[in-house]
């Protein structure tokens, strides 16, 4: 119990650190960004290699971004909002993405009420990153279905089930840990910030999965944060 709490203390202070830096490298890199595909267009040659400069940079971003993530939330950002518009709002984010990729995204909505308090921008995060990597654990694509239920009077789940690949049993315990990834592209950050975001909020994150049948994500909250 202890050793637990400080853990997530220690965490939270890694957490703060990591956004903190984050934010520091936001912007030299926003105008690397912009200068390169700048020099892109007025230089003839080369435009390979600003290519690639541009795809590893917008690796740095994506790094970047999900490091910020993991500022704790402040208190005072918590306020009552419709977890089902949040998702909704999410849904709508991805649609592209998912249509891309044949995937179908399929929202059940089985509670009367769906208040939360809690940091509206942070919970979007946490839902773009599972349903991402529902998405991308379909290559041929396939059905995610997200559940909303009521659990006891104080509680609200979401349950995030996907088609896809799977997870090997033996790396269900890797799973959240910095860096951890097993795409060619992939940051390994994701499901570490989900981790931190719904610990924030006093929530609970559990992670089933059949390899070769598909994986289901699910998150639990607490209606008064
Ligand atoms: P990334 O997506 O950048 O790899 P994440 O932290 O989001 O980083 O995920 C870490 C790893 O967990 C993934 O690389 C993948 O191996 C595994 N994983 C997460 N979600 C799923 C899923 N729905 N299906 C299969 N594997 C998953
Ligand atoms: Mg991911």
């Amino acid at each position: 119990e202890e050793e637990a709490l400080i853990q997530s203390e220690k965490l939270s202070v890694v957490g703060q650190m990591a956004a903190g830096i984050a934010h520091e490298i936001r912007n030299p890199l926003t105008s690397l960004i912009g200068f390169s595909k700048f020099l892109k267009t007025r230089i003839d040659s080369y435009h390979d290699y600003f290519d690639i400069m541009l795809v590893e940079l917008d690796r740095i971003n994506s790094i970047v971004q999900e490091f910020m993530a993991l500022a704790k939330p402040q208190a005072n950002q918590f306020r009552q909002h419709d977890l089902i518009k949040i998702i909704q709002s999410v849904l709508t984010l991805l649609e592209t993405q998912a249509i891309m990729n044949n995937v179908e995204l399929k929202a059940a909505y089985n509670v009367d009420s769906a208040m939360l308090l809690c940091e509206e921008n942070q919970l979007k995060q946490v839902f773009v990153n599972v349903l991402k990597n529902a998405i991308e654990a379909m290559p041929k694509g396939g059905t995610v279905s997200i559940v909303l239920k009521s659990s006891g009077s104080r509680n609200i789940t979401v349950s995030i089930t996907d088609q896809g690949i799977g997870i090997p049993k033996e790396q269900l315990p890797l799973l959240g840990g910095p860096f951890f990834t097993t795409k060619e592209s992939g940051t390994g950050l994701g499901l570490m910030v989900c981790y931190r975001i719904i610990e924030g909020h006093h929530g609970k994150i559990n992670i089933s999965s059949h390899a070769g049948k598909g994986t289901t994500v699910t998150i639990s909250l607490p209606k008064n944060g």
